[in-house]
C-alpha cells in the first residue's frame, strides 16, 4: 500500500502545509541501487579524546566510497572516535566535536558515533561511555531529512569494518538510534562487492514479503538461495527461486522433521547462512484468544525455530563462520494490544539469540543475531486498519515505514562472515521506533 502522505509532502504544497500545521515531514530514504550503491561525498572523521583505534580507524574510512576529510562544509557522513573518552568531563569533547557541524550532515546523511565497551569494573569509564547511548538516541529523533545516528562499541577497528561500510552506505536508510557492539572476533577477508559470494543462504517465509527480499539480496550479494515456504506456497515460492536462480524448499517449518529435512536437502555442501524469517500473526486480546490462536503463533514463530537451528547445528550442516539471523520484532521489545501470542514468540527470539550466541561461536564458529523490524509495508501492515497503521507509520524518527528491503539489506550485513564480530545482537531496523524504545 503506498504511503500517500510521503508522497504529497515531497510536493511544494505538501511541504508548505506540513510545516504549517506541525505534521511530521518525512525525507524519502536513500536506499541502495545498482547505479547508486553509496552514500556520495565528504566522510568527516572527528576524535574527542586520545583514541587507541586513530590509525586503523583512518585505513578503514579511506576505503569506503566517501571521501575522508577532517574538515567539511556539508558532509554526507560523520563518524566521531569517541573510544578514549574515560570520564565524564571528557564528553565536553563530545559536544565540542559535533554541537559546530551537526547541522550541516547532508540529507539522509549519517551520524556515527564510535564508543569503547563499558566497562564493568570503572564506574567513571561506564558513566560516560553509557551516556553516549542516551545522547546518540537522542541525536537520532532531532536529526531528520533521512538523517539517522548510530553508536558502534567496538574493540578494534579492524573487526568494526563490516558494521561501518554498512552503516556508511544507504543499504542503513531504516536503521536509526540503535546500539551495536562488535566483539574482537578476527574480521574474514571479504569481497565487498559480493561479500556472501560462494555461500549457501536457507531463508525460511521467502515465498513474499520481507523474506522475499531478504532471498533477492542475499542472491545480489552472492549467495546460493534455497528458499523454504509451506507447500501451500509451492507456486509462489518457486517463481521466486527461479528468478534468483535458487532452489524451492517447500516445507513446513513446524513438522517434527523439519530440522533434518532441511539438512538432507542441505547436503552435502551443508549451509552458511540460516535465515528464520516465517512468521506468523493471529491477534486477539488475550481475554478472546483460544488456544487455537495462540498456539501455532508461539509454534511457527518461536519453538521450529529453536528446534531447527537445534537440529542443524547438531547435525553439523551450519558451516563453520556461519550465521543464523532470526526475525524478532518491535512488538517482543514493546508489547502490543491483541498479540500475547506474537510479542511473547519474538521476545523469545530474543533470548534464544542471547543465550545462544556465545557457545554456538565457540563451539561452531557460527554467529546468531536478531533482527527486529518495526513498521515495514507488507502484506501483513496493509492489512491493519488506516488509523493504526498511520500510527505505526509515523511514530518514528523517520516519519514513514520500512521497505521489506531494510531488513533484508540489515540480515545481509548480519550474515556476512566478515561481521564476525557481531553476534549475540538484536538489530532494530525500524527508523528508531518510538515504541520500546
Ligand atoms: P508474510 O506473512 O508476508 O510472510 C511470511 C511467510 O512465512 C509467508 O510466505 C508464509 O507462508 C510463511 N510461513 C508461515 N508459516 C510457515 C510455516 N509453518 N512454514 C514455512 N513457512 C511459513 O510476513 P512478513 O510481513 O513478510 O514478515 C516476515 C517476518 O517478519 C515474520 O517473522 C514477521 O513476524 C516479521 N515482522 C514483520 C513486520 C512487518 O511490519 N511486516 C514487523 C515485525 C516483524
Amino acid at each position: 500500500m503506498a504511503d500517500r502522505y510521503l508522497n504529497f509532502t515531497g510536493t511544494a504544497p505538501g511541504r508548505f502545509l506540513a510545516r504549517r500545521l506541525g505534521l511530521p515531514q518525512p525525507s524519502p530514504l536513500r536506499r541502495w541501487t545498482p547505479e547508486s550503491p553509496s552514500l556520495e561525498g565528504e566522510l568527516l572523521h572527528l576524535t574527542a579524546g586520545e583514541s587507541p583505534h586513530g590509525a586503523d580507524l583512518r585505513r578503514i574510512l579511506t576505503r569506503t566510497n566517501l571521501t575522508l576529510a577532517t574538515e567539511s562544509s556539508h558532509p554526507a557522513a560523520v563518524v566521531l572516535d569517541a573510544t578514549g573518552i574515560s570520564d565524564t568531563p571528557g564528553l565536553a569533547q563530545v559536544h565540542a566535536a559535533l554541537h559546530p557541524v551537526v547541522r550541516s550532515v547532508a540529507e539522509n546523511g549519517r551520524v556515527v558515533v564510535l564508543g569503547a565497551p563499558v566497562s564493568p569494573s570503572d564506574h567513571h569509564q561506564a558513566a560516560a561511555q553509557q551516556a553516549l547511548e542516551g545522547f546518540v538516541r537522542s541525536l537520532g529523533k532531532e536529526l531528520g531529512r533521512g538523517r539517522t545516528a548510530t553508536l558502534v562499541r567496538m574493540r578494534s577497528a579492524e573487526a568494526a569494518e563490516s558494521t561501518l561500510r554498512f552503516l556508511l552506505s544507504p543499504r542503513s536508510a531504516y536503521v536509526s538510534g540503535q546500539v551495536i557492539e562488535i566483539g574482537d572476533a578476527q574480521a574474514a577477508p571479504c569481497d565487498w562487492d559480493r561479500p556472501l559470494s560462494g555461500r549457501t543462504a536457507l531463508v525460511t517465509g521467502a515465498a513474499r514479503g520481507i523474506g522475499e527480499a531478504v532471498a533477492e539480496v542475499l542472491a545480489r550479494d552472492g549467495a546460493h538461495v534455497v528458499v523454504l515456504d509451506v507447500p501451500s506456497a509451492q507456486g509462489d515460492l518457486v517463481r521466486v527461486a527461479d528468478r534468483l536462480g535458487g532452489t524451492a524448499l517447500p516445507l513446513d517449518i513446524t513438522a517434527d522433521d523439519a530440522g533434518e529435512r532441511m539438512a538432507s536437502a542441505l547436503a552435502p555442501d551443508g549451509l552458511d547462512i540460516l535465515v528464520h524469517n516465517a512468521g506468523i500473526t493471529r491477534d486477539r486480546k488475550l481475554a478472546n484468544m483460544p488456544a487455537d490462536r495462540w498456539n501455532p503463533v508461539l509454534d511457527v514463530n518461536l519453538t521450529s525455530v529453536l528446534r531447527t537451528t537445534d537440529a542443524l547445528l547438531k547435525s553439523g550442516t551450519l558451516n563453520r563462520g556461519g550465521s543464523v539471523v532470526a526475525t524478532a520484532s518491535i512488538a517482543g521489545i514493546a508489547g502490543n494490544v491483541g498479540q500475547t501470542n506474537y510479542a511473547a514468540s519474538k521476545a523469545g527470539i530474543i533470548g534464544l539469540v542471547r543465550a545462544l550466541a556465545p557457545g554456538a561461536y565457540a563451539e561452531h564458529g557460527v554467529t546468531v543475531n536478531a533482527v527486529a523490524p518495526g513498521f515495514i509495508e507488507t502484506k501483513m501492515t496493509a492489512a491493519v486498519p488506516l488509523f493504526i497503521r498511520e500510527a505505526g507509520r509515523r511514530m518514528n524518527s523517520l516519519a514513514q515505514g520500512g521497505l521489506p528491503v531494510d531488513v533484508a539489506e540489515t540480515t545481509a550485513w548480519l550474515a556476512a562472515s566478515a561481521s564476525g564480530g557481531v553476534n549475540g545482537q538484536v538489530i532494530r531496523v525500524c527508523g528508531q521506533s518510538l515504541l520500546g524504545s
